[in-house]
């Protein structure tokens, strides 16, 4: 292994914070610290860092992820990272985390694995379990190269408050970009945080028109769930945008209640879903692998389901 620090990195400051209560625990097991790079210099964000465990903080200085691409935010935390040579690198697994990953574990030649679900220390190795062959099975991977850049899927762990030394260094970075834009076409986003929902409602290719999206959205208001979908809603038939796509290409949710509308229930849409707590399906095919995976199966026509449903729920909330 190399210097038995733990570094973290997200252009999201939440979610890095979240990285450093799991590079705590690790950096502890290795007798080390803790570390994070952090682009800009907000002193109140700075601030944050320590308090939620960054032994060293590094503030870079003349990248901004908003304006500069992945390649130059990686080239950024591949400087840092190759300066310090931490043995454990954790990034949160947004698309621009994914990106910048995987260049800094090509430009280190180390390695890299991406969406992981723990990480832990095995014989002084580092040790990870991640979802494969489409979300069907849990891999454990051990790093044989260091740093081991390892990527997690945002809100996987939680932040935990606990003071580090928060000892700042500042590094002044010089990137030179390697791509340039040639265009930007817009893509349809509902904006809404799928992930944080506490109810969700999806629909799925069972509904036979766009119009009857209506009535998934009804039983969606009455339950205040919101509203999420299998990936031919969104990207084949284009009936909502894409950020509403739930599954190993689209957003991983874990709310309370997960309502399944005419969902099959194919492995790439589970691996979305399975962290739900509650799980109700309406399929009229009593084979559907979607009712396995769920608590409450309704076997019928959801053209009748949903509206019976929606007039219930509403009665209920009349009676008080
Ligand atoms: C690399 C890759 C990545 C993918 N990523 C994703 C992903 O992230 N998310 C995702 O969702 N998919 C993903 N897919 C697609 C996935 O494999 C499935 O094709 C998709 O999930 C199926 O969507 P569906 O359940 O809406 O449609 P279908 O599989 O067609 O199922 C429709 C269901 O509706 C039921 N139904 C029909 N009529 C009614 C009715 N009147 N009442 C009640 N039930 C009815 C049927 O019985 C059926 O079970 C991916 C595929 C690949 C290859």
């Amino acid at each position: 292994m190399t210097g038995k620090a733990v570094v973290v990195f997200s252009e999201e400051d939440s979610l890095a914070l979240e990285l450093l209560g799991m590079a705590k625990r690790l950096a502890g097991e290795l007798g080390s610290w803790t570390g994070a790079i952090v682009l800009g210099d907000s002193e109140d964000v700075v601030a944050k860092y320590a308090e939620y465990g960054a032994d060293k903080i590094f503030v870079v200085l003349g990248v901004d992820p908003r304006k500069d691409g992945p390649d130059a935010v990686a080239e950024a935390v591949s400087q840092v990272i190759s300066s310090t040579m931490p043995s454990i690198v954790l990034m949160a697994a947004t698309k621009m985390g994914k990106e910048v990953a995987a260049y800094v574990a090509q430009s280190l030649r180390t390695g890299c694995a991406s969406e992981c679900l723990d990480v832990s220390l095995r014989d002084s190795q580092v040790e990870v379990t991640r979802l494969v062959m489409g979300g069907g099975f849990l891999a454990r991977i051990v790093f044989m190269r260091y740093p081991a850049v390892i990527t997690v899927p945002p809100h996987r762990f939680q932040a935990i408050p606990s003071r580090g030394e928060g000892t700042v260094e500042k590094v002044k970075v010089t990137v030179q970009k390697r791509l340039s834009k040639v265009g930007i076409r817009p893509v349809e986003k509902s904006g809404v945080k799928l992930e944080e929902a506490e109810a969700v409602v999806a629909v799925g290719r069972g509904l036979k028109r766009k119009e009857d999206l209506k009535l998934a959205e009804e039983l969606a208001g009455a339950l205040g769930a919101e509203l999420g979908c299998t990936r031919p809603i969104s990207g084949d038939l284009k009936w909502l945008p894409e950020d509403r796509h739930i599954g190993l290409s689209g957003k991983r949710v874990k709310p309370k209640l997960y309502v399944a509308v005419g969902i099959s229930g194919q492995i790439q849409h589970v691996v979305g879903m399975r962290e739900s707590k509650v799980v109700v399906c309406i399929n009229n095919d009593p084979n559907a692998p979607m009712h396995r995976e769920s608590d409450y199966s309704i076997v019928n026509d959801l053209y009748k389901v949903l509206p019976a449903l929606v007039s219930t729920i509403k009665g209920l909330k009349g009676r008080g």
